[in-house]
C-alpha cells in the first residue's frame, strides 16, 4: 500500500502519453523532504526540473512492474490497458474499473 504524500507535483506532461507529470518536486511535510533531500544526494540523483524525462501514471505503472514506459496507454473512455500485449490482461469490471487478470504461473 503507497501512502500518498502531499507536495508540490511537477506541472510538465509526459512525453510518450502527454499526461500530467506525476514527480513530486517538494513535499509539504519538512520532515519527508529531508528525507527525500538525504536520499538524492547519496544517490546522486539529480533534481528533477522540466528538463527531466516527466513521468505520468502510466510510465509509474510500467515502471513498478518492470515494463518498457510506453508499455501502457488509454483508450477514450480512460480505461488503463496494456499496448501490443498478446492478449490483454486487464478487463473492465460492471463498475467501468479496470482489474487486473491473475496470471498463471
Ligand atoms: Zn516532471
Ligand atoms: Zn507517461
Amino acid at each position: 500500500m503507497i501512502k500518498r504524500l502531499r507536495g508540490r507535483k511537477c506541472h510538465h506532461k509526459c512525453d510518450i502519453h502527454g499526461e500530467p507529470c506525476t514527480v513530486v518536486l517538494r513535499y509539504k511535510d519538512k520532515k519527508i523532504q529531508k528525507t527525500v533531500d538525504a536520499l538524492r544526494a547519496i544517490s546522486g540523483a539529480p533534481l528533477h526540473t522540466e528538463d527531466s524525462d516527466h513521468y505520468c501514471e502510466l510510465c509509474a505503472l510500467a515502471m513498478r512492474q518492470n515494463r518498457p514506459l510506453n508499455a501502457f496507454a488509454r483508450n477514450s473512455r480512460g480505461v488503463v490497458y496494456i499496448k501490443n500485449a498478446g492478449k490483454s490482461r486487464f478487463f473492465e469490471n460492471d463498475e467501468g474499473e479496470l482489474e487486473m487478470i491473475e496470471e498463471e504461473e
